[in-house]
């Protein structure tokens, strides 16, 4: 029995992807590489799994926390090769299953190479039954206190005796390169995750009222940057001056009632040039439908037209609990808990619109040079980088 320390990666989704599969599984390898640094040694891809071989001086429990952040992953465990004679393996397993201790049990076997020549069920039994008279323990398949994994991919025998489990999705990189608005509060992360799970390469953009608030809202969202980019290895974080536009509309339009919408219309114009320029696919926001005022079904409509990129609102059908439950999870729940003074609440009435109206604000806006506005910002935008 080998000594090598090994983790076993299962992936399920990946395994749906028909002639694309081997593109895929490459991208995951490269990302688990990355996400495990000088810890990993060498990776081999089985059929629907992966073996990583790791450093002697690999920590477990970093690497758990590493491999948990890779999307792609559905599940993996640390494993212990055994020889891949059957009689010889049996021998290890069971000498490694009676130094555990347990009252029930059962052996789960899986075959991924057909032409082994014992049958997963004739492992499951044979094993099994060994154990039950030997060791005096019982099987239980529904509850069991212990389960015995053995996997066979092509000639390698694995042991392990507990799963981790992963996101599951797509290994980030491999559907393409979109932008996300990202606030400093809770649903913006959320909503970038969710688009990182499913294989994108997530940008973030944030607005700022600086001088006018102070420079919280910028701190925090370089905090979420930076808790983001532990899933993609690396991040782009655009910080786009929005001051001059809301003071532009201060000047020339009266009405208050739909200044939120402007500002998020405005928001967009600018994500779209930046994502025109560094060839961003999509647009991604925070919304979840009437969770606020300016997320009602005509005012999400309004706000969309103002742009004519694909805007994905990953949230838009999760509620808040959801929505804060993943926020701790994945680790940017404190990041947004910090107080700051949202630029959007800046020269904004009590009582907002909440049924837009695409003419109404169109006549609003024609009282303004958006192109002008727009330039303006795009030339101040700072951009930062974030390494993992
Ligand atoms: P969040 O929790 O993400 O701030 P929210 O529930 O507070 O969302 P809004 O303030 O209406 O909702 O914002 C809706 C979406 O617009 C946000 O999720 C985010 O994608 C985008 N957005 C709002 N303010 C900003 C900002 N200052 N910079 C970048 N994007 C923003
Ligand atoms: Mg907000």
């Amino acid at each position: 029995m080998g000594s090598e320390k090994i983790a076993l990666i299962h992936y399920h989704e990946i395994s749906l992807k028909g002639g694309n599969r081997p593109l895929f599984e490459k991208a995951l390898l490269a990302n688990i590489k990355t996400a495990l640094g000088g810890w990993y040694e060498k990776g081999k891809i089985f059929s629907g799994r992966i073996a990583i071989a790791l450093g002697p001086d690999a920590d477990e429990d970093a690497v758990k926390e590493r491999l948990r952040r890779v999307f792609g992953i559905a599940n993996f465990a640390f494993t212990q090769k055994l020889s891949s004679d059957f009689e010889t393996f049996s021998q290890e397993a069971f000498d490694e299953v009676a130094r555990k201790e347990f009252g029930t049990f059962r052996i789960a076997a899986r075959r991924s190479d057909k032409s082994f020549p014992v049958t997963s069920q004739e492992i499951n039994e044979r094993l099994g039954l060994r154990i039950k008279e030997q060791l005096g323990k019982k099987v239980d398949l529904d509850y069991p206190d212990l389960t015995c994994f053995l996997e066979i991919a092509g000639k390698e025998v694995f042991l392990y005796f507990e799963k981790e489990k992963g996101y599951g999705g797509l290994p980030v990189g491999t559907s393409g390169r979109v932008l996300s608005l990202l606030s400093s509060g809770f649903d913006s992360p959320v909503a970038a995750w969710s688009m990182m799970r499913r294989g994108c390469e997530v940008a973030f953009v944030h607005f700022h009222s600086y001088p006018s608030t102070s420079q919280a809202s910028q701190e925090n969202v370089k905090e979420i940057a930076k808790i983001l980019t532990q899933y993609q290895y690396h991040s782009t974080l655009y910080l786009v001056p929005f001051l001059p536009v809301q003071k532009a509309m201060l000047a020339a339009i009266a009405d208050t009632k739909n200044r939120v919408i402007l500002y998020r219309r405005f928001m967009m114009r600018i994500a779209e040039r930046v994502a025109e320029k560094a060839k961003y696919g999509a647009l991604v926001t925070g919304d979840s439908l009437g969770q606020v005022a300016s997320q009602t079904l005509e005012n999400i409509a309004v706000i969309s037209a103002a742009v004519s990129m694909p805007v994905f609102r990953p949230l838009i059908g999760e509620n808040k609990e959801n929505i804060i439950a993943r926020a701790k999870e994945i680790g940017t729940n404190d990041a947004s808990s910090q107080p700051y003074e949202d630029c959007c609440s800046l020269f904004v009435p009590e009582h907002p619109e909440t049924k837009a109206n695409l003419l109404v604000v169109k006549r609003l806006e024609s009282k303004l040079d958006a192109e002008a506005l727009i330039s303006e910002a795009i030339e101040k935008t700072e951009t930062m980088q974030f390494t993992f």
